[in-house]
């Protein structure tokens, strides 16, 4: 029976996700998404109880979609007026030097949110448009923004800064804040608490279609491979990770392109798509498969990065004793988690591939019991994430 529930909202500039969590059981009993708000056709869907409940309708703006939401939970279930709904969780992206963890949201917090606009311009208008109709809707409960960056806001300052130039950097605020801090957080807490050690040197490896790698040390995040915004680090989806800047200058002068087309370019067109034509790896898996040497090769420099990381916070931390892959690619493809373990047996890792399946939708060890580090496939759940930060302020 579940006696308290956090609604958890992820605004996005077009679309609102929302899972309705317990906070103790873990369990997700509701969820869903607003599409296309704004355009001529919307798209609502409201799964619950393993039915799905599909709506096209138009969604003129945010507040419109959250009211057809919760006008969706009391016509299809569950109830909110008998979910206990204890607080209201908003995924923040961008929290900057401000956020070290959860902050009960009020005008103030909104503020600083909306001052951080110019390091997130992306995501931080959207969710702040998500938070302003949440508090107006849902008016009697707590909301919580919990930060994408939190977990990284610590970073020890040589990780953080970048070695430009002081002045500059200072004045415009340039330095390496990550993201996919909630999911890092809450793997490396899970590992902890799996291993019943809290002195541990962990590496998690989150890659899905956004890729991040942290390295922390006695639960606290010593380095993360996304800096300044999300496009430093692994090779991704559609982002290049790290490139010499100097490419910028290159495009430029040389290919004549625009500041905004070389960002679409790193940010939308490249990576795995950029590479191969495909930015899923399940495409990609399927051109190697049938014989297509460039998107093999492109699958080795996208496991020459991650070893690369590997090996790097390896040696910041001074060892290694668990590694830990999560995330759409991390939890659903061997070949990338045997590819990578491969390449670090140096490190004394050895992956018994009978404990490797595909797929892995339970918190599975792949490593032998003789294994120097021990290999972990941990799925992440953000939103329960973000359900359990929020209660930690109620
Ligand atoms: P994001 O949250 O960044 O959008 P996800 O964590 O959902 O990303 O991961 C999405 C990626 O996971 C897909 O692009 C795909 O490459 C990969 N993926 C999902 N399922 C599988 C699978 N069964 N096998 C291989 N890769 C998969």
């Amino acid at each position: 029976m579940t006696t308290r529930t956090v609604l958890v909202i992820n605004s996005g500039s077009s679309s609102i996700k929302y899972q309705l969590v317990d906070p103790d059981s873990g369990d997700s009993l509701a969820s869903g998404i607003v599409e296309r708000i704004g355009d001529s056709i919307g798209a609502i869907t409201h799964k619950h109880a393993g039915q799905k409940i599909e709506l096209d309708e138009p969604v003129p703006d945010h507040g419109y979609g959250l009211a057809e939401v919760l006008r969706l939970f009391e016509e299809h279930g569950p109830s909110l007026a008998d979910a206990h709904i204890v607080a209201v969780g908003h995924r923040v992206v961008q929290g900057g030097r401000y956020f070290s963890g959860p902050a009960l949201i009020d005008d103030e917090v909104v503020a600083k949110i909306d001052e951080l606009v110019p390091l997130g311009p992306l995501h931080n208008p959207a969710h702040l448009k998500g938070i302003e109709v949440a508090r107006k809707l849902l008016s009697d409960v707590p909301h919580v923004a919990v930060f994408d960056t939190a977990f990284f806001q610590d970073l020890p300052e040589e990780a953080a800064r970048y070695g430009l130039n002081r002045e500059i950097a200072d004045k415009y605020s340039i330095r390496r804040y990550g993201a996919h801090g909630t999911s890092h957080q809450f793997v490396s807490q899970a590992i902890s608490e799996r291993l019943g050690r809290d002195d541990l040197k962990q590496i998690v490896l989150h890659l899905g279609n956004g890729a991040s790698v942290s390295a922390v040390v006695n639960g606290k995040a010593v380095e993360t491979s996304m800096g300044l915004t999300p496009l430093e680090g692994l090779i991704m989806g559609g982002r290049t990770g790290d490139i010499d800047p100097a490419a910028v200058f290159h495009l430029a002068r040389v290919a004549g392109m625009s500041i905004d087309e070389i960002d679409h370019l790193f940010n939308r067109e490249s990576g795995m798509k950029g590479l191969t034509g495909e930015s899923d790896m399940r495409e990609v898996w399927k051109l190697i498969d049938a014989g297509d040497k460039q998107a093999r090769e492109s699958m080795d420099i996208y496991l020459h990065r991650l070893t690369k990381y590997v090996g790097a916070y390896t040696a910041v931390m001074g060892g290694l004793d668990a590694l830990t892959f999560t995330a759409g690619i991390g939890e659903n493809d061997k070949g990338v988690r045997e590819g990578l373990c491969e390449r670090l047996a140096y490190l004394g890792i050895k992956i018994d591939p009978d404990k490797d399946p595909m797929r892995i939708s339970e918190p599975t060890t792949i490593s032998t019991e003789d294994s120097a580090v021990v290999v972990t496939v941990y799925p992440t759940n953000e939103e329960l994430a973000i359900a359990r930060q929020a209660l930690t302020l109620i």
